[in-house]
């Protein structure tokens, strides 16, 4: 980690480092995806020296997919890691710094200048865009990391198109899962929608269409128990479970979509940025700015409706072009 401007280093009782920096940055953006690194590009080109924490997932979602075939200016498609890595390069590029740290804690309630903490030390900041983005809920079972990518997927509109002229499940009752299985229906021979209930969780409108699809079949009160196959190499199928009457059979399939929503990155927001009932951040339609001046939000952070690479980047760039423009309104 560079330390220019370090102010203090303060030894804890536990032996850890603390760096405190002294001068507040102008930019600081938190989350490494498509958004975080188009505010970092658009910022830094700005000349707003943004510092960037990577976090948890560098590069986010898409670095556990592998061809991207719908982000433009790739005709033939970029894996989703090489594609993360030139977002990264094109930020280092104009002089964002990146560091691989995840941040823990932020104060943001008493406004600019704000807090924000890794396990390695304190950060100030003018303006902070948030683009920590959502992860997709997973189900949790045995191997599941070991098929995600082989058969298992959390993204049909990014893995769809690999499944032509198979057999699908789909898994879920909510909006995505219809979106997702209707979507499908483009690529695959058959798509079967597994839900663990009798009754949809979905609007009426997206229920319709899913329910009056030739393609689309549906095995209702039931869950998934187990991913078969082999792990790391190719799923072959799922062991389902009667929610009723917890009795279990084998079910043949060629992959399988998760579509059991996903979970917004937010907790550290809590209380201090207003949220959706979902935890998804709240902008003002139509731009990047929170409810607190001088903090912006982009990407899947704050969208529930298009959760796209290309979508995330254009967000991204207008978080950036807001906190420009709000540190130039505090100048003078
Ligand atoms: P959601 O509405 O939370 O639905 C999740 C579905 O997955 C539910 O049917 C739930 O079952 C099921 N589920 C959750 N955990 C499960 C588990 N562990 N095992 C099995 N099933 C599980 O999530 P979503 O569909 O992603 O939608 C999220 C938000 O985005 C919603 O507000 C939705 O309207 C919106 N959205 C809108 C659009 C659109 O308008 N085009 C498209 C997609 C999403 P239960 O029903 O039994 O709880």
């Amino acid at each position: 980690m560079g330390c220019r401007g370090v102010d203090t280093i303060l030894p804890l009782p536990n032996l850890r480092i603390v760096i405190i920096m002294s001068d507040p940055r102008n930019v600081i953006i938190i989350g490494s995806g498509p958004a975080g690194y188009t505010a970092a590009l658009y910022a830094s080109r700005a000349n707003l020296n943004p510092l960037l924490f990577e976090g948890l997932q560098p590069g986010g979602q898409l670095t556990i997919t592998t061809d991207v075939e719908n982000f433009p200016g790739f005709p033939e498609g970029v894996q989703g890691p090489e594609l993360m890595q030139l977002f990264r390069k094109q930020a280092e590029r104009f002089g964002t710094e990146i560091v691989s740290g995840h941040v823990t804690e932020v104060s943001l309630t008493e406004g600019s200048p704000f807090t924000v903490r890794t396990s390695d030390g304190e950060w100030s900041a003018r303006t902070v865009i948030v683009s920590t983005g959502a992860t997709a809920r997973l189900l949790g079972l045995d191997d599941e990391d070991g098929y995600m990518g082989r058969g298992l997927s959390a993204c049909a509109t990014c893995d769809g198109f690999f499944f032509r002229d198979k057999e699908v499940l789909v898994v879920g009752g909510g909006d995505s899962a219809m979106e997702e299985a209707t979507f499908l229906t483009r690529f695959c021979a058959k798509v079967t929608v597994v839900h663990r209930r009798e009754q949809l969780r979905a609007s009426k409108i997206m229920q319709d269409r899913a329910l009056s699809n030739d393609k689309i079949d549906f095995i209702w009160n039931a869950g998934i128990d187990g991913y078969l196959g082999t792990p790391g190499e190719r799923l072959t199928g799922v062991r389902l479970v009667d929610s009723n009457t917890g009795e279990t059979r084998d079910h043949a399939t060629d992959g399988v979509f998760l579509a059991i929503g996903h979970v917004p990155n937010t907790s550290i927001f809590e209380g201090q940025l207003p949220m959706d009932p979902q935890g998804y951040l709240l902008t003002t339609p139509g731009t990047a700015s929170t409810e607190l001046p001088g903090v912006f939000a982009c990407g899947d952070v704050q969208d529930t409706v298009y959760r796209q690479a290309v979508t995330a980047a254009g967000s991204g760039c207008m978080a950036a072009i807001e906190a420009e423009r709000w540190l130039e309104t505090q100048e003078g």
